[in-house]
């Protein structure tokens, strides 16, 4: 009996010991999976946040915003999958969501750039107010239920089956929304919305920059559109549409310089119409302006180098600039101008309407104690000289050919 009892207290504390080492074994295994799995949880994350730091790291590379967004296109597959981004602008002012990139895997894309929607007619404006990412990964089944939504009646049709929208917020206002579709239902999980939360914010801030500095270049190009227009205003003739004064005055001191430094000859033309005032007078004013539009093109047909300009001086008086061009040459354009223009007939005048011009040539190679206003003077006054000798002549005298 004795031996009986201490036999089984002694089979008693063996087991219970085996039991106790079985389990803290269990245990001690259980312990080592758990840091296991703890660990290969880190390790994803670490990874992911490395990952995801490389996306925006890339994105906040990008200027524009179609690079940003191509950007997106290109690298976004390892944080989630899909075969169509949108994205959507939000305008504050008049509270409408516009399309305005698209791109697919589909061969037609149907909701593109231009489409746009009342943010209060869509369920857009809830995502907004959350600030999260929304699932739908049934589009067929949610088309059926909300048959009026126009957006999603698209993209069902271009094959997509899944979708999730990320809300854009970036500094205290809404910016747009990125929208994720797939051809296969049901792919979007808590995790891709959990990651694309995680970026959206940088990813907001780098599409509003792009779009920053779309606008800006917008904005640069119509000041410089206007600019431009400004400056032609500012140099040409209203009326003919040739240079004004100002930018003869400019070229030939341009000229005169460049010639001077060449030591080439320079020359000028200044041609004036005939009895002008009477043409006015008998035809009325907008045959005169017809009559001066008509110089005017017969003077930049016949003038056509490069370097020539042709401009109005004033009035019925027009200048031409004519660089390394000898007094013959000279003389030569003049007088097959004045021929020309001799025989212009006007639109609605025929004939009897004719009118002459009379030209003034001078031609120097400039010098250092000459000016461009010598030159002018000099032509000046040999169209003068022109006018007494009777008109519709070219007057160039050798006294002042070289002033
Ligand atoms: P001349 O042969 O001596 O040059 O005689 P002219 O009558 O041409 O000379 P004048 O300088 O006295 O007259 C120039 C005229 O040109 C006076 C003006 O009515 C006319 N004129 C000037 N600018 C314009 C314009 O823009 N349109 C029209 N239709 N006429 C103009
Ligand atoms: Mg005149």
């Amino acid at each position: 009996m004795f031996f009986e009892t201490w036999w089984f207290i002694g089979l008693l504390a063996a087991s219970s010991t085996v039991l106790i080492w079985a389990v803290l074994r269990y245990r001690f295994a259980a312990a080592q999976r758990r840091e296991r799995v703890l660990q290969h949880m880190v390790d994803l994350r670490t990874q992911e946040v490395r990952s995801l730091g490389s996306l925006t790291e890339k994105i906040n590379t990008a200027v524009g915003l179609e690079e940003v967004l191509e950007h997106v296109w290109g690298s976004f597959r390892m944080v989630v999958p899909y075969n169509r981004i949108g994205f959507a602008e939000v305008d504050g002012a008049t509270e409408t969501v516009r399309a305005v990139w698209a791109r697919s895997d589909a061969s037609e894309i149907k909701i593109g750039k231009g489409y746009s929607a009342s943010l209060g007619s869509t369920s857009l404006g809830r995502i907004l107010e959350t600030g999260r990412p929304r699932i739908i990964n049934d589009l067929v089944d949610y088309l059926e239920r909300r048959p009026q939504s126009d957006a999603t009646r698209a993209v069902v049709e271009e094959g997509m089956r899944a979708s999730m929208t990320v809300p854009l917020k970036a500094m205290g206002h809404e910016v747009g929304f990125l929208f994720f579709s797939s051809q296969t239902p049901d792919i979007y999980t808590e995790k891709h919305a959990r990651l694309l939360a995680r970026i959206s914010g940088q990813l907001s801030l780098a599409i509003e920059k792009s779009r920053l500095y779309d606008r800006l270049l917008e904005t640069t190009k119509l000041l410089e559109e206007a600019n431009q227009r400004l400056e032609r205003a500012a140099s040409t003739d209203a009326l003919t549409g040739i240079a004004n004064r100002r930018v003869f005055d400019e070229r030939l001191e341009i000229e005169w310089r460049r010639c001077r430094r060449n030591s080439q000859p320079l020359s000028i033309l200044m041609i004036d119409i005939d009895r002008f005032k009477r043409f006015n007078d008998l035809h009325g004013h907008v045959a005169g302006d017809e009559c001066l539009r008509a110089v005017a093109a017969t003077l930049t047909d016949t003038l056509t180098r490069a370097a020539d300009l042709v401009a109005r001086y004033g009035g019925d008086e027009f200048g031409a600039i004519l660089p390394e061009t000898t007094p013959d040459e000279a003389v030569r354009l003049a007088n097959e101008l004045r021929m020309k223009i001799g025989k212009l007939e006007l639109k609605d005048l025929g004939p009897a309407a004719g009118f002459t011009i009379s030209i003034g040539v001078a031609t120097g190679v400039p010098t250092e104690d000459r000016s461009e206003g010598d030159l002018v003077r000099s032509a000046d006054a040999n169209l003068y000289a022109a006018k007494n000798e009777g008109r519709n002549l070219v007057h160039s005298s050798p006294a002042t050919e070289v002033p």
